[in-house]
């Protein structure tokens, strides 16, 4: 029977994802409906669906957006020839971009006109990864995991670098450089290391939180890559860790168990705080005693400002 719920702090929205939902909630306000995302402000389905049926839809392709129209693009980032087509298209584009994701970008751009080849380590097709190689297609190759660090062979290895993509697995990424900076002695890094601070808090948080807890629930959709990665996280401690997109997903079995008695709770960087108190307020019905605590490892103070859109466009 379920006892005690610990909620990890920090959790939720980071400061790129309220800059990306801020954007789009300032644009509602302020542009003709509707306004066009590309694909996913941020990888949460509930957020997408509530902007949706306010009036900001999100689009596969710059192709389906009417012509004249404002255009969003996502947190993630995009390909630098998105930027043309939008305007060759007569659309008005606002720039979503998590700053930190911009610093990858320009990292990558820096790199490359000096010369250098990157190995870039990410995810094959997440929006983030697509943005970033799409700057050198071909002086940019994309490292999945240490099977790739192990066997890549790139043209040249008198100057390499390497980047990530922000929100990676602390642990496994360590694991891929260290295998890159065993077998390329003189590949550099970024000044400032690419995974952002808030997947680095959430993940330190998490593993905390699942050190005291008998089994983590995360809120998140399947498609976060940093929710995912704190699912991850949690399981390295021989428990169950379950990711959801909300209270309906979750399924009573888990805690029938003798031994499950605290439930450590976390969200990703794109899930909404309001979806933690629904999870919190579910289990205060089915358990009325159950005692809800927080487990705090970090303060964070991040934070984008909304710019002034009307200008930006
Ligand atoms: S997870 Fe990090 S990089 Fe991604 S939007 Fe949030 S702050 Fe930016």
């Amino acid at each position: 029977m379920v006892e005690k719920i610990i909620l990890a702090k920090p959790r939720g929205f980071c400061a790129g994802v309220e800059y990306a939902v801020g954007i789009v909630e300032k644009s509602l306000l302020e542009f003709d409906l509707p306004i066009y995302i590309l694909k996913e402000i941020v990888h949460n389905r509930k957020i997408v669906q509530d902007l949706s049926e306010r009036g900001a839809k999100s689009v596969k392709s710059i192709e389906e957006v009417p012509k004249g129209s404002v255009l969003i693009f996502s947190a993630h980032g995009v390909p630098p020839e998105f930027y043309t087509l939008a305007k060759e298209k007569g659309l008005s584009v606002i720039d979503a971009t998590c700053p930190l994701v911009r610093k990858v970008h320009l990292e990558a751009i820096r790199f490359v006109k000096n010369g250098y080849t990157i190995l870039y380590i990410g995810h094959k097709g997440h929006d983030e990864a697509v943005g970033v190689i799409a700057e050198a297609p071909n002086s940019i190759i994309l490292i999945n995991d240490k099977t790739e660090a192990l066997s890549v062979q790139p043209p040249q290895t008198d100057k390499l670098a390497y980047l990530t993509q922000t929100t990676l697995s602390l642990k496994e990424t360590a694991e891929i450089i260290n295998i890159l900076e065993n077998r390329f002695p003189s590949i550099i890094g970024p000044e400032k290391e690419d995974i952002c601070y808030a997947t680095t808090n959430r993940q330190m948080a998490v593993s905390e939180l699942a050190k005291v807890s008998d089994l983590v629930l995360v809120l998140g959709s399947e498609n976060s890559s940093n929710s995912q990665r704190l699912r991850e996280c949690a399981k390295e401690f021989n428990i169950d860790a379950y990711l959801i997109d909300g209270k309906e997903q979750i399924d009573n079995k888990w805690f029938e168990k003798e031994n499950i008695k605290t439930i450590g709770i976390t969200a990703g960087a794109s899930a909404p705080e309001r979806l933690v108190k629904e999870v919190v307020s579910h289990f205060q019905q089915k358990y009325p005693k159950v005692e809800i605590t927080e487990l705090e490892t970090i303060k964070e103070k991040t934070f984008f400002p909304i710019p002034n859109l009307k200008q930006k466009i």
